[in-house]
């Protein structure tokens, strides 16, 4: 009789995202591996934890030994270590992807060559830079810092010319390491996230539109499928598929847009599972989780349909009380298992049902409930 060994897939980083990827590949038996240089962190609870840096390569090198395939939960892993590692192990998404989406100039480059729009945008590197970008683009305007920017960190809204000493002060000190690039701020009519996944074989497929509500640049509400999007689903999928074919990427990805005049443009893409896509878990036939490790793994694609509609809020800085989910038909609680800090993401809920006439109701009251009822307004304007 033969041994059998289960497949392991190694993940860089632990935070919740990891998580979620452990969750998922245990029924398919797979074993998870996670390496974070923080020992608290929180995909540490449910899947054995790498202690290491970035840069350990004796650490690594144990790592790339006991792992089949090599995946990311964190998208500003150093790409030298990327490249490393891709030398001894299967890396996906492939480290060149990973570098394209580590960098907002290279991404909104490569979205123009795709045929997908974006903000007009201007590269950043002085002080005297910032002006002559200002002069092309005009304000309101965002100054970004081209790598290690999320959730709006690393960003400078200037609400006209005058601003442009205060962008400099709050962002200038970054330019020499990271580089920036300043882009018209789009007065967009909705946002959009258009989850992707494609399989080793090239198989690919998009989970329905979901619309997304923001504070202070940090995720705060989605609700998928997004209404009124028939025309824009087709699009937004055959864009999707052309930067994945571009890329030659395997497993999820996420593409951010902005609707503005009924176009799609091109705001980021997050080369891994995403906070838009929280929803799968309990919302669609297959989950974005599953779906990247048996992309990542050569395994067949699961259908991405959706059960039904699905609203989920963010949990930031703090839980609120898990009852009214709990208590509430077709509600789904995830508690990351992280210690509470301002701004840090610490779960979500997950409100489901047939129609969205149904939801509509149930996410009212579970919602007065939270005292969530202005985090979930939007969702239930759009509902009813
Ligand atoms: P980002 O980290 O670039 O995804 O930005 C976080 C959020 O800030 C986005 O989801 C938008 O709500 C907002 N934002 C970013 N860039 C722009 C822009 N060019 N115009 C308007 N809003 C923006």
């Amino acid at each position: 009789m033969s041994t059998r060994r289960q497949p392991v897939l190694g993940i860089l980083g632990g935070g919740q995202l990891a998580r979620m990827l452990a969750l998922a590949a245990a029924p398919l038996g797979v074993n998870t591996l996670v390496v974070d240089n923080a020992a608290d962190a929180c995909a540490g609870q449910v899947a054995p934890l790498l202690v290491a840096d970035w840069t350990d390569y004796e650490a690594l090198a144990a790592f790339a030994a006991k792992v089949d395939v090599v995946t990311f939960d964190f998208e500003n892993v150093p790409a030298e270590t990327a490249h490393w590692l891709a030398e001894r192990v299967t890396v996906s998404p492939a480290p060149r992807a990973l570098a394209i989406a580590q960098d907002r100039l290279a991404e909104k480059t490569l979205f123009r060559e795709c045929g997908l729009n974006t903000p007009a945008f201007e590269a950043v590197d002085t002080r005297e830079g910032l002006d002559r970008a200002l002069a092309l683009i005009g304000a309101p305007a965002i100054l970004k810092t081209r790598r290690l920017g999320y959730d709006g960190k690393g960003q400078f809204r200037l609400m006209s010319i005058h601003d442009a000493d205060a962008a400099w002060h709050a962002l200038g000190a970054q330019a020499a390491a990271h580089g920036l690039i300043l882009e018209a701020f789009v007065p967009f009519e909705r946002e959009l996230s258009v989850i992707a996944v494609r399989g080793r074989d090239g198989d690919f497929r998009t989970w329905p539109l979901t619309r997304n509500w923001h504070t202070d640049g940090v995720l705060s509400l989605s609700l998928a499928p997004a209404a009124q999007i028939e025309a824009l689903q087709q699009r937004a999928t055959g864009l999707a598929r052309t930067l994945a074919e571009r890329l030659d990427y395997v497993g999820v990805f996420a593409l951010e847009l902005f609707v503005k005049d009924g176009e799609l443009l091109g705001n980021e893409m997050a080369p891994r599972v995403h906070n838009s896509g929280h929803w799968t878990i309990e919302g669609a036939l297959t989950s974005q989780f599953e779906n990247h490790v048996r992309a990542v793994l050569g395994m067949p694609l699961g259908d991405t349909a959706a059960r039904g509609v699905a609203a989920m809020f963010n949990w930031i800085g703090e839980l609120p009380p898990a009852a009214p989910v709990l208590a509430a038909v077709d509600a789904h609680w995830h508690d990351y298992g992280k210690q509470s800090r301002p701004g840090r993401k610490v779960g979500h809920a997950t409100l489901c049902a047939a129609s969205a006439a149904q939801l509509a109701p149930r996410l009212r009251e579970v919602a007065a409930a939270l005292q969530r009822s202005d985090q979930a307004e939007p969702a239930w304007r759009e509902l009813s």
